[in-house]
């Protein structure tokens, strides 16, 4: 049968398929068809007819980026000065009022920006953590879903929450949290309205309570059996940082594991993000479990937060995926920098033997897709979705490299030349495709000033 559309990418210079077998391949072509790879073709194949070739003699190609743990509307609120230099929740106290004032307007711009610069970096799928939801304030994820179909990312959205304000001994304001019932409500709408568990999906979503000082116990289990009575996956934040613990010895009289576990969480259908504070044999539960985590270098850095276990936690058997966490506490949405942290990161706490480049890329794109729930994305091998990030090898940053695919995280992080999702030509020449720029950039920076008073 024809297929309706298709796709041939010619002769990539350096082609590393993240196929477990470390394998690389030089000259090699992708032929793609109604969004799904269908051949790798060999140095000399012969090469099919295509609607739509493009050459990759100049690039190294991998597999598009999976971001596991973002915050988009947080773009709004970047580099803000007085939550410049603090700790988590100090961070947090200066920053919920000024995000109680988020609108639709604000929501979507910020949507579009941050998933711009994702698309930038080589990332095709993302999720989102929105979990502010002001009374009266208009529907804030059915903006950024738009907003993602306008500009044509993978996108898996989570409907987050946040339930337990001061006045209950949480630590958001009151005027950011909601009731519980509303929360549930909303999640099963979101999944009624978006969610598609299909093999090849554009858009997922999952349930994500945002972290144990904002929510109940209550809801971490409704939102379990929520989820679980409609097959979407949980996440969450957990073990980000020592005050998290305090709090939750203090409050609950359990380590923030203990509590996940006895809200039915410890499971192969939730990732959560951070898992920086897991003791060994903490790490050990997660592991038998298959837990997911989504670990977010450049954020726990930045909040000076800690440096989370990653080599135990992938040694436990938990998927170990990569996060940018955050417009406001990165302040960037660059996967393939953040691939680079978490490779520098883990090198100077254990060596550099002990994280190749390889498997900080295997974090990136294949665990990552094992962290969201999916199988068809993460490689670039025949059956899997036509998900790639082509970068120009042609540039500064990688003159002199001797190797393609460790110049990718060793040398400077570049932006994306072409990017392929679901079979779609995204980004071309370094340029997006799919919207103007220059007007978003402006509008974005229009409603950040509506916000916070910024020098920009
Ligand atoms: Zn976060």
């Amino acid at each position: 049968m024809m297929p309706r559309s298709s796709l041939l990418v010619r002769h990539i210079h350096t082609l590393a398929p993240m196929d477990g077998r470390h394998t690389v391949l030089h000259g090699a072509s992708l032929y793609c068809a109604d969004g799904e790879i269908r051949q790798v073709i060999a140095s000399g194949g012969k090469l099919p007819k295509a609607d739509r070739v493009i050459r990759g003699d100049h690039a190294v190609a991998i597999p598009g980026l999976v971001n596991t743990h973002h915050h988009l509307y947080q773009t709004l609120t970047r580099a803000y000065g007085p939550a410049a230099d603090a700790e988590l929740f100090d961070w947090l106290r200066v920053l919920y009022p000024i995000w109680a004032r988020l609108d639709e307007d604000a929501v979507h711009a910020a949507a579009l920006a941050g998933m711009a610069e994702l698309l930038f970096s080589g990332c095709t799928t993302t999720t989102d953590h929105h979990y502010v939801f002001p009374r009266g304030h208009g529907n804030l994820l059915d903006v950024e879903i738009e907003a993602a179909r306008r500009i044509g990312i993978r996108f898996h959205p989570t409907r987050g929450s946040m339930s337990v304000g001061q006045s209950q001994g949480g630590l958001p304001p009151d005027s950011v949290v909601e009731s519980e019932d509303r929360i549930l409500e909303e999640c099963e709408r979101a999944i009624g309205k978006h969610h598609d568990p299909a093999p090849g999906a554009m858009l997922r979503i999952a349930l994500a309570p945002c972290s144990p000082f904002s929510v109940s116990p209550r809801l971490m289990r409704a939102s379990a059996e929520l989820a679980r009575r409609h097959g979407v996956r949980l996440h969450t934040h957990l073990a980000e940082t020592r005050d998290e613990e305090r709090y939750c010895l203090e409050h609950f009289g359990k380590r923030p594991l203990d509590l996940l576990e006895d809200a039915g969480w410890l499971a192969a259908d939730a990732w959560l993000a951070h898992g920086i504070y897991f003791n060994r044999s903490e790490i050990a539960r997660l592991g038998r479990a298959g837990v997911g985590i989504a670990h977010c270098p450049t954020s726990n850095m930045r909040l000076g937060s800690g440096c989370a276990p990653v080599l135990a936690l992938r040694r436990a058997g938990c998927p170990v995926g990569l996060g940018v966490d955050g417009g406001a506490s990165n302040d960037s949405s660059h996967m393939l920098a953040e691939a680079r942290q978490a490779l520098l990161l883990q090198r100077l706490r254990h060596g550099a033997a002990a994280l190749g480049v390889r498997d900080a890329l295997r974090m990136a794109t294949v665990e990552g897709a094992r962290c969201l729930g999916r199988d068809d994305i993460g490689t670039i091998e025949p059956g899997k979705r036509a998900d790639i990030a082509l970068f120009d090898l042609r540039g500064l940053s990688y003159s002199g490299a001797g190797d393609a695919v460790s110049a990718l995280l060793l040398c400077a992080p570049e932006r994306v030349d072409t990017l392929v999702i679901d079979g779609r030509v995204v980004v071309e020449g370094g340029e997006l495709q799919t919207i103007r720029l220059e007007p978003l950039i402006a509008r974005h920076r229009r409603l950040a000033a509506k916000l916070v008073v910024t020098d920009l």
